[in-house]
């Protein structure tokens, strides 16, 4: 069975030691007191060579759709932003050149310059054959509902690539009056994998449908990760209390434009619950296989792929179908 993951991670060590320590810290990253997923995994985010081929390999994957984790572009303003996230695509596209049925691409943009993101993704589109951009929550306490960020979302739109929102740091003012003063570590995992990561991308992904911006680009596919970040489960709940609201303001309802833009995928989450949900509100033409490797673990994902309860056309549709279908895959 051909399958392709989408929500699959890499960096470059030498990059990340260029980003100003400082504005990581602003951004939220924990200092060395706290072990995290991007610390302990630091020497498989790097590879991208013989480790993680054996592991896709060892689980039947056919290909990971790469997008960066962890300091970007996102923390370095001006021109030095827009050079650091060319070097970042750089990097992947000479990562995927010699393997191409293995390894794709996202594009890693320079926020702070919405005008030349829109350039940097149509390059990365046009001339390193990358599927789309991935964007890690806010930039300074901004989502992409933003005006600034339209140029991103009309050349998204033109280019007929997906935007992958993916959890990114809640704001310092967010962290302090939600997360704070927990013992141990609980206000960090709070603020991320545990509840505020997910929670963060579900309101980024419903600012973009309650704003208008799909409304007035009809042709940008969303992707979200983590069996959709709990929108599932509150489909009918978003969809009653906003229904007078769309009426006035929006071309549809809430849940329709939900499931005519958005792609959800399965990283991180291997468990019935949450994929019912999923089946049930946006269906197998919408669900897409990923591990979000190598936070999560490929031998997990694919263990809970075959043990889905679906048909064998439906299998196949989340494994690969649904994603060489939004990012027109060479098969
Ligand atoms: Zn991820």
């Amino acid at each position: 069975m051909r399958i392709v993951a989408l929500e699959e991670h890499f960096n470059v060590p030498s990059i990340v030691a260029g980003i100003d320590q400082a504005a990581v810290r602003r951004r939220g990253f924990p200092g060395p007191e706290v072990a995290w997923a991007q610390t302990i995994k630091r020497a498989e985010l790097a590879d991208m060579g013989d480790a993680r081929l054996a592991d896709m390999d060892a689980n039947g994957i056919t290909t990971q759709v790469l997008s960066v984790a962890g300091p970007g572009a996102d923390l370095v303003p001006g021109p030095e932003g827009i050079t650091l996230a060319r070097a970042y695509n750089d990097a992947l596209a000479a990562s995927c050149a010699p393997q191409p049925v293995r390894f794709r691409g996202f594009a890693h943009l320079p926020l702070h310059s919405p005008e030349a993101a829109a350039d940097e993704l149509e390059r990365c589109v046009k001339d390193l054959g990358f599927h789309g951009c991935l964007i890690n929550g806010a930039t300074d306490g901004r989502f992409l509902d933003d005006p600034i960020y339209e140029p991103i979302l009309a050349r998204s739109e033109a280019l007929q690539v997906p935007i992958y929102l993916h959890p990114g740091l809640p704001t310092e003012a967010v962290r302090s009056a939600y997360f704070d003063g927990l013992p141990g570590n609980f206000s960090f995992t709070m603020a991320q994998s545990a509840w505020g990561w997910h929670a963060d991308t579900a309101i980024h992904t419903l600012r973009l449908v309650l704003s208008g911006a799909l409304d007035r680009h009809p042709g940008l596919q969303l992707i979200i990760g983590h069996m959709g970040e709990a929108i599932p489960f509150m489909m009918d709940r978003i969809d009653e209390t906003t229904t007078a609201g769309a009426k006035a303001h929006l071309n549809r309802s809430v849940r329709q434009t939900l499931v005519d833009q958005v792609w959800i995928t399965t990283s991180g989450f291997f468990t019935m619950v949450p994929f019912m949900a999923a089946m049930m509100t946006f269906g197998a033409d919408r669900i897409m296989f990923s591990v979000d490797y190598p936070f999560a673990s490929n031998a997990r994902g694919r263990a809970f792929l075959d043990s889905l309860p679906v048909s064998p056309a439906d299998r196949l549709k989340i494994a690969h179908g649904n994603a060489d279908k939004l990012l027109r895959l060479p098969v």
